[in-house]
C-alpha cells in the first residue's frame, strides 16, 4: 500500500527526526525517499557518547531505527544529497534533488585499504575538526549505509592510490553528480541543528585561550572512536583536567547572540559532568548557570548531580574568560546568590553553547520563524518540519515530534486523493 495518492513523501535530514519520521511512514504503507546530505545516517545524534537521561550508547536508539530500514523496500535512502528546487501544491509537489557522487559502490567490504594507502587529509566534520581523515573515509563506526567514500575535492591530481588498492572493484572515481526527480505528496524537513559559532563569544575566550573547549568538542572527546579514544584531555598538553568549569547559555539568552533558550544544554553539561567523574573521581566540576533548566524526567537527572560533593553550581553569568601563562583559565563570573564577584582558575572551561537551527539550502516554502525555526504553523500545508530544526529539544522530543509530522505528512496525502490530485 501507498499514501493514497501513489506519491512518496519526502524526508530531508537522516538524524533521529528524519530517520523517525521515515521507518513511522513506511510502517503505515507510505513510500519515503530519505535525503541525507552527509555520506551517512544518524545526524547529531550518532556523534554522542552517551545519551541523556539514562547515559546509554546512542547506537541503542540508532541500531534500533537502522534494523527496520535496512532492507525495506519502502524506504529509498539517498546519501550526499540535498533538496535544490521544490514546486507545487500539497500532495503534489516536484521536488529535484542533487545527489554527490560517492566514488564508492555497493562492492565495498569496509576492508580500509583505501583509507590506508590514501595520501590527502581532509577536515573531519564528524569530530568538529579535532581530528582529520583520509580523502577515503568511513563516515562514523554504526555508518548507514555500511561504505566509504572519497572526498574528490581532497584528492590531489591524478591520484589512483585508492583504485589500486581496492581488489574489490569497488572504486569509481569517474562519478558526477546527479539531479534526480521525484513527485512527492509532502516533504518533511528534519534537517536538525548546528552549534551556536563560539568564537563570536569573545569574552568567554573559544579560539582566544587553548583550553576553551565547547560541549560538542567534549561529547567527541569522550566517545570511545573519538580523537582523543575516550580521554577528556586539555588541547595545550593533553593533560587529565583536575579542575573543569561549565559556562551555562554561552550565546543562548543573550539579545546579542541567541535570544532564546537551547533547551539541552542544561542536562547535555550535567552530562558531560558525569562523564568526567566517571572518568576522572577526583576532577572538581563548577557550573556556572543563570538557571537549570531540566523539565519533566531531567529533573531527577539534575538533582542526583546537584548531591555530587565534586559538582558545584554557581548561579550567576560569566562576564570573562582569560588564560594565565601555565595555560590555566581565569574565570571572572558573578555569584548572584551570594552577592558578589570573584575570578576562580580552572584547568579546562567547556562552553555550552547553544544549537541554531539548520537550515541551509532549504527552500523558501519552508517558513521560518524569527529565531530561524520551521515553526510557523501550516495547518494544511505539505511541507512540514519536525525535530530541531522546528524548536531545540532532546532526543525524546525529537522522536514524538517526527512521529507526529509522518502522521501530517499521512492526511496531506489522503487529503490530495480525496481530492482528485
Ligand atoms: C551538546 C549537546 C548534547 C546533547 N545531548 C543529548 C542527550 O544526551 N540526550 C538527548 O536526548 N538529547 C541531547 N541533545 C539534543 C539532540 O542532539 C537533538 O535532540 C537531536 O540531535 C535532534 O535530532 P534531529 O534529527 O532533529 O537533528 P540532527 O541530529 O541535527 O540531524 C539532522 C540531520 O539532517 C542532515 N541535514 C542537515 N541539513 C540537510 C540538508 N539541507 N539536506 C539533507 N540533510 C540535511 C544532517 O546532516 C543530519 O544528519 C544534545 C544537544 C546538545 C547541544
Amino acid at each position: 500500500m501507498n499514501s493514497g495518492s501513489g506519491k512518496p513523501v519526502m524526508v530531508i535530514g537522516g538524524g533521529i527526526a528524519g530517520l523517525t519520521a521515515a521507518v513511522e511512514l513506511a510502517d503505515a504503507g507510505c513510500a519515503v525517499i530519505l535525503v541525507e546530505k552527509s555520506a551517512g545516517l544518524g545526524g547529531r545524534v550518532a556523534r554522542m557518547h552517551q545519551y541523556f537521561p539514562k547515559l546509554c550508547p546512542p547506537a541503542c536508539g540508532l541500531e534500533m531505527h537502522f534494523r527496520r530500514l535496512r532492507g525495506n523496500a519502502a524506504i529509498t535512502v539517498l546519501t550526499l544529497a540535498e533538496l535544490t528546487s521544490v514546486s507545487g501544491s500539497p500532495g503534489d509537489y516536484e521536488a529535484a534533488v542533487t545527489v554527490r557522487p560517492r566514488c564508492v559502490t555497493e562492492s565495498c567490504t569496509l576492508c580500509g585499504e583505501c583509507a590506508k594507502v590514501c595520501p590527502a587529509e581532509r577536515e573531519d566534520d564528524y569530530n568538529y575538526g579535532l581530528a582529520k581523515t583520509r580523502a577515503a573515509y568511513l563516515p562514523h563506526g554504526m555508518t548507514y549505509p555500511a561504505l566509504y567514500a572519497i572526498d574528490r575535492t581532497a584528492c590531489p591530481a591524478n591520484c589512483r592510490a585508492c583504485v589500486d588498492a581496492c581488489r574489490y572493484g569497488a572504486i569509481r572515481l569517474d562519478e558526477q553528480p546527479e539531479v534526480r526527480r521525484y513527485s512527492v505528496s509532502a516533504i518533511i524537513a528534519a534537517t536538525g541543528w548546528k552549534p551556536y559559532d563560539a568564537s563570536r563569544l569573545d569574552h568567554l575566550g573559544y579560539g582566544r585561550c587553548r583550553n576553551v573547549v565547547t560541549n560538542v568538542m567534549l561529547e567527541r572527546m569522550a566517545a570511545t572512536d573519538g580523537p582523543t579514544a575516550g580521554r577528556i584531555l586539555r588541547p595545550s598538553d593533553g593533560k587529565e583536567p583536575r579542575t573543569v568549569a561549565f559556562v551555562q547559555c554561552a550565546g543562548s539568552r543573550d539579545e546579542n547572540h541567541l535570544p532564546y533558550c537551547s533547551a539541552a544544554c542544561c542536562a547535555a553539561s550535567i552530562k558531560h559532568a558525569a562523564y568526567i567523574r566517571a572518568l576522572y573521581p577526583e576532577t572538581a566540576i563548577t557550573i556556572f548557570y543563570i538557571d537549570i533548566r531540566t523539565p519533566g524526567r531531567l529533573e531527577e537527572f539534575y538533582a542526583r548531580a546537584s548531591k555530587d560533593t565534586n559538582i558545584r553550581l554557581i548561579k550567576g553569568k560569566v562576564a570573562e574568560v582569560a588564560e594565565s601563562p601555565t595555560g590555566d583559565l581565569l574565570v571572572t563570573a558573578e555569584d548572584a546568590l551570594a552577592n558578589r564577584k570573584s575570578t576562580m582558575q580552572f584547568e579546562l572551561v567547556v562552553l555550552a553553547t547553544g544549537i541554531v537551527p539548520q537550515t541551509d539550502g532549504l527552500p523558501e516554502g519552508f517558513r521560518r520563524d524569527e529565531f530561524g525555526f520551521l515553526n510557523v504553523p501550516n495547518r494544511n500545508g505539505g511541507l512540514l518540519a519536525a525535530g530541531c530544526v522546528r524548536r531545540p529539544a532532546e532526543v525524546s522530543f525529537s522522536v514524538q515530534d517526527a512521529t507526529g509530522a509522518a502522521l501530517k505528512a499521512l492526511q496531506c496525502a489522503n487529503r490530495s486523493v480525496s481530492h482528485g490530485r
